[in-house]
């Protein structure tokens, strides 16, 4: 799950890493109230979304007096915004966090993360972070520093002073990068986190180094054995469909395409994305329904499908292992029935009591297209779309 920048600097300060002076507000009086609070006379008024870019979105604002905060914190309390990496999407601001506002001279980036080619927690460093650190990786690699940890040994102070002399930084700041580094490394194995990104990571005018934004994403297994971070999550940040998807036990991504997917096993759903793809159509969604898929599962299934009117046809894909696919039959014609699907839904059935359950379908009396293998299916749905 994502976090709220404000609820990764409280993290970030509980593994005693010095964060900016912030408070949360919800109103634009809170927000006065709040920079009252905050000693100095600039402040910083930041949209709390998920998603990073907001500074390009008028998501950060400096504020040199209370009405200036109050200003830009009511510009922003109660609208939604849209990022270039929400792909789209606008996110509510429901809060606003009300930061010391700094000077800056400089700003780093610094990632935590989990690399998979090489096994390791790794950090991936910067001295030219900021709002354009993609144009950085993508221009001028070789201003990107990368230290692998090793799992056994875990991350060495001197590691911290090797990437910090290489970025450019003095003695006492390095001593400062070596803390922030050393308890970004606690707090990700301790927490279970998927990636924390600092950015920017800044240098101030006095030289010393400042966190100024925090993100964070943790990794949803590990979820239940942090009950202190479950309860950070805001669903109104996350898509509706998928939040309605985990209720139910499902697991689902919303995609740009218009055929839905209702498919068993993640492999499968993967595969079944794939072949839709090559025969020249766009999936609407991934959906692993489980290996254990009943009559309710599948009925939700269909429902949360149906929920986007993108969809204009729908491939379920199942393989009858542990399931028998007469069971899943009944369960698609029951879904259909109850949901009104009015779209066409093609169905490939393969597996125990394949015989059985294609029977039910074809006597359902309901039109269902029957596919013989996952070509088959794929084509057919895609021919169902492109008619449109
Ligand atoms: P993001 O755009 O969503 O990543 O939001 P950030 O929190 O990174 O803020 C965007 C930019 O605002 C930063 O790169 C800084 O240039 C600027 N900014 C953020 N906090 C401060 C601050 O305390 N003082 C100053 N002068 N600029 C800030
Ligand atoms: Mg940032």
């Amino acid at each position: 799950m994502n976090f709220h920048e404000y609820q990764a600097k409280q993290l970030f300060a509980d593994y005693g890493i010095a964060v900016p002076t912030g408070r949360v507000a919800r109103t634009s009086d809170e927000a006065v109230a709040a920079a009252k609070e905050i000693p100095g006379d600039l402040w910083v008024v930041k949209a709390q979304i998920h998603a990073g870019g907001r500074g390009k979105a008028g998501g950060v604002k400096l504020a040199k007096s209370f009405d200036e905060v109050r200003e830009y914190a009511k510009a922003m309390l109660g609208t939604k915004m849209a990022t270039y990496q929400t792909a789209g999407v606008e996110l509510p601001i429901d809060t606003v966090l009300i930061s010391e506002g700094t000077d800056i001279a400089n700003e780093l980036y610094l990632s935590v993360l989990v690399d998979r080619d090489t096994q390791s927690i790794t950090f991936i460093a910067s001295a030219e972070g900021g709002m354009d650190i993609e144009q950085v990786a993508a221009e001028k690699p070789e201003a990107i520093h990368t230290l692998n940890v090793n799992y056994v040994e875990g991350l060495q102070p001197y590691q911290c002073r090797e990437l910090g002399f290489a970025m450019g930084l003095n003695a006492k700041q390095v001593g400062q990068l070596s803390k922030i580094m050393l308890g970004l490394y606690r707090l990700f194995n301790e927490k279970d986190l998927a990636l924390v990104e600092l950015n920017p990571l800044a240098i101030l005018t006095n030289g010393d180094l400042a966190v100024l934004d925090g993100k964070i994403n943790s990794d949803d297994n590990a979820t239940f054995r942090h009950k202190d971070l479950a309860a950070m999550r805001d669903i109104r940040q996350e898509d509706e469909t998928e939040v309605l998807a985990s209720q139910h036990d499902l697991n689902y991504v919303t995609m740009d395409g218009n055929i839905g997917c209702m498919v068993n096993g993640a492999g499968l759903a993967m595969a079944t994305m794939d072949v839709i793809k090559l025969n020249g159509g766009e999936p609407a969604n991934f959906l692993d329904v489980g290996g254990g898929a009943t009559k309710e599962r599948v009925t939700e299934a269909f429902k949360l499908i149906l929920s986007s009117d993108k969809v204009e046809a729908i491939f379920v894909n199942i393989f009858g292992g542990i399931v028998r696919c007469d069971m899943i039959a009944e369960g698609i014609i029951a879904a259909v029935k109850e949901v009104d699907v009015k779209v066409p839904v093609i169905v490939r059935l393969e597996g125990t009591n394949v015989e059985a359950g294609k029977d039910l379908l074809k006597n359902s009396g309901l039109a269902i297209t029957p596919a013989d293998d996952i070509n088959d299916g794929a084509k057919k749905a895609v021919a169902a779309v492109s008619g449109k």
